[in-house]
């Protein structure tokens, strides 16, 4: 079952084919985060430190109910919570899981140079592999959502696996299992589009909530995370999702066009050096007059 779950599909820095790569997939997973019914109980916290093996970390109060300031190396789920003053001058906190997207097109992979130490999944997960890292970071560069972080003690770069040991066991993910309000759902991506478009048209027919809408970005392909937003013309409003995310155009250049020049270059040149050697042969040594010797 394992295997059949955890089929892969991409390779970071991985010149041909992916092992595995185009076998059938059983079906693409999904989490679906559904803001409007958050309580911001931060069970998901919990249940990802648990699972993962990491203690909790010493936190800075900024005036906000959020447990860290900010995603770590050790600690990849956080809610992020946000004030807002809707239209009418009345209150509303914005509480949004704060994770790693799992990108149909993962800018992340898409910019790391070494082989294996980001993969993906059939199933639409996006790993990390800390044995094949070389902590270069260009991950980091290339995440639109500024989710992989640095151990600057391993040199390794660390994120939200989407609890793809649990997944590939057949299990869903530890916050899910964790959340009390089912405000956090799992299932297939169709199932899970599904169900959030039918919560958002919801709640726009039966609350005041008539922008709402289902977070899941074209411009990276589609996420393996989305969620339903009470206003989808402004995702910045919860804790800074991006609206238009999109993987650096340098990521695609430097990986691309940029490398097969550069390969193109290596090439002409030991080219060149064997047509120069082969129409003037070696260098000798040149004697002067006055004894010195001097290379040609
Ligand atoms: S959110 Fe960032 S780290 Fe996660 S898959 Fe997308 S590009 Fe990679
Ligand atoms: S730091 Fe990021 S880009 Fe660099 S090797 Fe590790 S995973 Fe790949």
């Amino acid at each position: 079952m394992a295997s059949k779950l955890l089929q892969i599909k991409a390779i970071s820095g991985h010149a041909g084919v992916a092992p595995g790569a185009n076998m059938s997939r059983d079906y693409d997973v999904c989490k679906l985060v559904d803001t409007t019914t958050c309580i911001g109980c931060k069970a998901c916290e919990v249940a990802c430190l648990e699972w993962n093996g990491y203690d909790f970390q010493p936190t800075t109060f900024d005036n906000t109910y959020q447990t860290m300031p900010d995603t770590s190396w050790n600690y990849w789920n956080l809610i992020r919570f946000d004030e807002h003053v809707n239209e009418d001058g009345s209150f509303s906190w914005l509480m949004r899981k704060d994770q790693c997207m799992h990108c149909e097109d993962p800018g992340c992979l898409a910019a790391c140079p070494a082989d294996g130490a980001i993969v993906q999944y059939e199933n639409g997960i996006v790993d990390f592999n800390q044995a094949n890292c070389i902590g270069c970071q260009y991950c980091v560069t290339g995440c639109p959502f500024n989710i992989p972080k640095f151990n600057p003690t391993t040199k390794k770069v660390f994120k939200c696996t989407l609890c793809s040991d649990r997944v590939g066991a057949g299990l869903e993910p530890a916050c899910i299992k964790a959340c009390p309000t089912g405000c956090l759902h799992f299932g297939s991506k169709e199932d899970m589009k599904d169900l959030a478009n039918k919560r958002a048209t919801q709640l726009r027919e039966h609350t005041a909530h008539q922008n709402a809408g289902v977070y899941d970005p074209e411009g990276v392909g589609g996420t393996h995370v989305i969620y339903v937003l009470h206003d989808i013309n402004n995702p910045e409003k919860y804790g800074g999702l991006p609206k238009n995310p999109t993987v650096n155009p340098m990521v695609r250049l430097w990986k691309g066009p940029l490398k097969w020049i550069g390969g193109l270059g290596m090439i002409f040149g030991a080219v060149g050096i064997a047509f120069h050697y082969l129409r003037y042969g070696p260098k000798e040594a040149e004697i002067h007059p006055g004894g010195d010797r001097e290379r040609n």
